[in-house]
């Protein structure tokens, strides 16, 4: 939810509730009004002292998960200097926002520690202007297996296609292409959720599913999940055919395994244009769309931004009293 600030008009009220030209009040000469101008002057001093002491930065929503995402947004009259927000020892960067507050993500990672953290909105300067308090709670991931022929197991990304995946990842640009909300991709069940740890054939992998895989016949289109810049569209060894758009202010996401890529990069989408074609190409046992959501470099929680069912639960609901 987006609050709207205050106007910023003169014959608005000002964020104190007072209206502006209020101590522009023409006073009567002579000794019998010094009170009135000493109290209108002290009115004043308050009031431009609250103004200028008064931000109002938040945290939305206060307490989450692992993987999971907080919109910062700062209001009032001083959030000029407000340039960017830290948690721990990550900081990301807040933009202005037409309506004249400051928003920004903040991602959550996988392998962050549970706990009762400060969030903390910095200046320029980096002194601190204004804290919140946010809560990452407890969070458990399952572990999951998946089999993959050995040929396809081994497969290994060269240092260029890391480089290319890192410089998208690390690249925060300042215009803001998408808006709430983001769309899926393909219509199809969740069959391997965000977060869980990977085994392939048996053997842990020390990774941690960085996205979602949802159900999808070969061949089906895959829409953008918000507007933004093609900023790779391209094969890779492990990813396989691969779009990333960059939605701006710190949103990019991913597509993987495409079995063709329908755009190129540097073309502006919007939300739904069809973008590739589901495949089980690089390091997949069939087709499915992976699709990942990146925070300010961070990959989330997909389903916080988008509702999937996951495979099996609309059989399992039909059929409660079937053992499975
Ligand atoms: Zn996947």
């Amino acid at each position: 939810m987006v609050v709207t600030p205050m106007a910023l008009d003169p014959k608005r009220p000002n964020f104190n509730g007072l209206t502006v030209p209020c101590y522009r009040y023409r006073m009567a000469k002579g000794p019998r009004n010094r009170a009135a101008k000493i109290l209108a002057a002290v009115i004043f001093v308050a009031a431009t002292a609250s103004t200028v002491g008064a931000q109002q930065c938040s945290v939305k929503p206060a307490a989450i998960s692992l993987g999971e995402t907080v919109r910062l947004q700062c209001e009032g009259a001083a959030n000029n200097n407000i340039a960017t927000a830290r948690l721990k020892d990550r900081t990301i960067k807040m933009f202005k926002q037409p309506d004249g507050s400051w928003h920004g993500l903040m991602p959550v990672a996988v392998a962050d520690i549970p706990g009762v953290y400060s969030v903390e909105f910095l200046a320029a300067d980096g002194e601190t202007i204004d804290a919140a308090k946010l809560t990452i709670r407890p969070t458990v991931f399952p572990t999951q297996n998946v089999n993959l022929a050995p040929q396809i197991e081994e497969l290994k990304s060269s240092p260029e296609e890391i480089q290319t995946l890192a410089t998208f990842r690390n690249t925060v640009s300042d215009k803001k292409f998408w808006d709430d909300s983001l769309v899926a991709p393909v219509s199809g069940c969740v069959l391997s959720p965000f977060g869980v740890k990977r085994l392939h054939n048996g053997k842990p992998t020390g990774e941690s599913h960085a996205g979602i895989d949802q159900r999808s016949a070969a061949g089906k289109p895959i829409h953008a999940a918000a507007a933004g810049e093609v900023k790779i569209a391209q094969p890779f060894t492990v990813l396989g055919g691969t779009v990333a758009i960059d939605h701006g202010q710190g949103l990019e996401t991913m597509y993987l395994h495409m079995s063709k890529i329908a755009v190129q990069p540097g073309a502006r989408v919007n939300k739904g244009d069809v973008i590739g074609y589901v495949g089980a190409t690089g390091r997949a046992n069939g087709p499915h769309l992976h699709w990942l959501i990146n925070v300010n470099g961070v990959p989330v929680n997909p389903r916080q931004w988008v509702t999937l069912p996951t495979c099996g639960a609309a059989a399992a609901k039909r059929a409660p009293a079937a053992k499975r």
